[in-house]
């Protein structure tokens, strides 16, 4: 009796002990701005509201996909309506678009709010940091990797086929920066034939990836046929989507373009959520409706400087993003890419934010942490340490708690020996 009793105490004393691990997170994380908080609610409805009566446009309008690419803001004078922009935000604007386009969809300016440092503002907005020369435009290597078509090839069973360079907003940090040019383009119809053609020749290929810029701005047809001709090849096994459409502009996930990707399943998407900001009302309704109709939804977040940089932060995102049935899958370290350089964080502060996911929060909301090799040698996982040395029989592990632990580095014998 007095054992079950002692076992007791001992399991009350570590709930103690493990609610006390989170505390700091939990007398931080309401401060932390959300997409679905009553205050963010009420600016995104004051957004809209002015953005409607600046452009003379109705709600049907609002949640019209193409009205939203047509009217994406790229004039300094009516972003300046609508958000708040000091004179030399506004200067600098200037300076950097003529040098780097920009364009934000309504939907996503209205998530804006007062605050300088609004991380939705900081990758929508251009800012004079842009303008810092270092860096190179093609880290990755890319003009290398393709071998027909509009394909990207660096993995043996898998490739990308980039559809498109337009994006309903473009991101500061891009780090396909080169491939969004001027002016909008879809990638011609013989290039995609081509690219269709070399997929169904190499039956290596076992996972497609359709990108962009954004590969939800194809118009539906488009997509229908590519989707078509692909999922018509006996080798490919599954296709994935790469878009930002459920955080820019998720109007996007119509009746139409869902009854298109439920004939070509399994289909996987990947988004780039990268702050509880952007997973708004809007945002979580396209996600469950992708979701219900059995698209597999991850995400595959950056880490910014000045965004998420932050260990409460990603927990926060990482958990939210659970709730609308999306798994965080990557978490990418910021390549050194001409013009967002100021994004760019030290690998110690992606290390720490993956310190406190793990052990800290549930396993279905670590990604993992990938650093993009230079010269398109591919992704490299980065974990803290959690082997401490390795010896012939015993392996020295570190818990998530710091524990120190010998591990046994043996197994017993081939069974074929018994
Ligand atoms: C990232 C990437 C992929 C997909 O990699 P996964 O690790 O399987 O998600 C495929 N091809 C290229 C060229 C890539 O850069
Ligand atoms: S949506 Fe993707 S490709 Fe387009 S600008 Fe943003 S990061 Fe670049």
């Amino acid at each position: 009796m007095k054992e079950e009793h002692d076992k007791r105490e001992i399991a009350l004393k570590r709930s103690v002990e493990l609610k006390d691990r989170i505390k700091d997170y939990l007398d931080l994380k309401d401060t932390i701005p959300r997409g679905m908080s009553s205050k963010q609610e009420e600016n995104i409805f004051q957004k809209k509201q002015k953005i409607l009566y600046l452009l003379n446009a109705s709600e049907n309008d609002w949640n019209d996909w193409k009205w939203q690419m047509k009217n994406r803001i790229s004039s300094i004078e009516l972003l300046s309506n609508i958000i708040k922009l000091t004179d030399s935000e506004i200067n600098s604007i200037k300076k950097v678009e003529k040098q780097f386009r920009w364009g934000i969809s309504p939907y996503y300016v209205s998530l804006i709010d007062d605050d300088p440092y609004n991380p939705v503002k900081l990758q929508a907005v251009p800012s004079m940091l842009e303008l810092n020369t270092e860096g190179c435009s093609d880290p990755m290597a890319e003009e290398y990797t393709n071998p027909a078509g509009v394909i990207t090839r660096r993995y043996p069973d898998r490739l990308i086929v980039n559809t498109t360079n337009v994006c309903p907003s473009y991101c500061r940090h891009c780090q396909r920066r080169r491939n969004i040019g001027i002016k909008d383009s879809h990638a011609k119809n013989d290039l995609l034939k081509e690219s269709v053609e070399y997929i169904r020749n190499n039956p290596e290929i076992r996972d497609v990836l359709i990108t962009g810029g954004d590969s939800l701005t194809m118009s539906d047809s488009k997509l229908d046929w590519l989707l078509g001709e692909i999922h018509s090849i006996p080798t490919v096994e599954y296709i994935r989507i790469g878009t930002r459409v459920l955080v820019t502009m998720p109007q996007r996930i119509t009746d139409n373009l869902l009854q298109i990707l439920k004939k070509y399943t399994p289909i996987y998407i990947n988004t780039q959520f990268n702050h509880p900001l952007e997973i708004t009302r809007e945002a979580k309704a396209a996600c469950d409706r992708l979701a219900d109709i059995g698209v597999v939804l991850g995400n595959q977040s950056v880490l910014l400087n000045g965004i998420n940089n932050d260990k409460y932060v990603m927990r926060l995102l990482n958990q939210e993003l659970l709730k609308c049935r999306v798994r965080p899958y990557y978490l990418f370290h910021a390549k050194h890419v001409a013009g967002t350089l100021h994004f760019n964080t030290s690998i110690d502060e992606g290390i720490e934010v993956m310190e406190y996911l793990r052990g800290y929060t549930s396993g279905l909301a670590i990604p993992t942490y990938i650093v993009n090799s230079p010269e398109g040698n591919g992704k490299t996982p980065i974990l803290p340490q959690y082997i401490l040395s390795r010896g012939k029989d015993y392996v020295k592990l570190r818990t998530w708690e710091g524990k120190i632990i010998d591990y046994p580095n043996h197994c017993i014998k081939n069974l074929k020996e018994y």
